[in-house]
């Protein structure tokens, strides 16, 4: 999408802190983090949010889904895998994207 700042970032028009990448998906460091990691993991293929992803491309949603567990396993013991859909739950950017959020207790409810 040409619009899209996720699709920017996965052609490389856009930089960022990259930290793996995968067949179908791309992963990089939140700019603005809200744990000691904080890794973003995209489709390299836009949609909007998982649930769409997981319809239109159920390859490149395992792929992701795998690709955040290998950031998850490089740092070590608990996770949070948080996928954001609509903007009531603090959705920004409509291009589907999983937050990897780990490095310390993480509470729960969230907000
Ligand atoms: P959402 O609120 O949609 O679930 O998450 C969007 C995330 O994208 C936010 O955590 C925000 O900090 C991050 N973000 C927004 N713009 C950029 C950017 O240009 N680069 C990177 N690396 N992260 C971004
Ligand atoms: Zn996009």
């Amino acid at each position: 999408m040409d619009d899209c700042l996720f699709c920017k970032i996965v052609s490389g028009e856009i930089p960022s802190d990259g930290v793996a990448e995968s067949e179908h998906a791309v992963a990089f460091r939140d700019v603005n983090p809200q744990a000691p990691t904080h890794v973003l993991v995209i489709p390299r293929v836009h949609q909007p949010d998982i649930g769409s992803l997981a319809e239109a491309e159920p390859e490149a949603t395992v792929d992701l889904l795998r690709l955040a567990k290998k950031i998850a396993d490089d740092v070590g013991g608990s996770y949070r895998l948080v996928f954001n859909t609509g903007a009531d739950a603090h959705q920004t950017v409509f291009h589907c994207h999983a937050h990897v959020l780990a490095g310390r207790e993480l509470g729960w409810p969230p907000g």
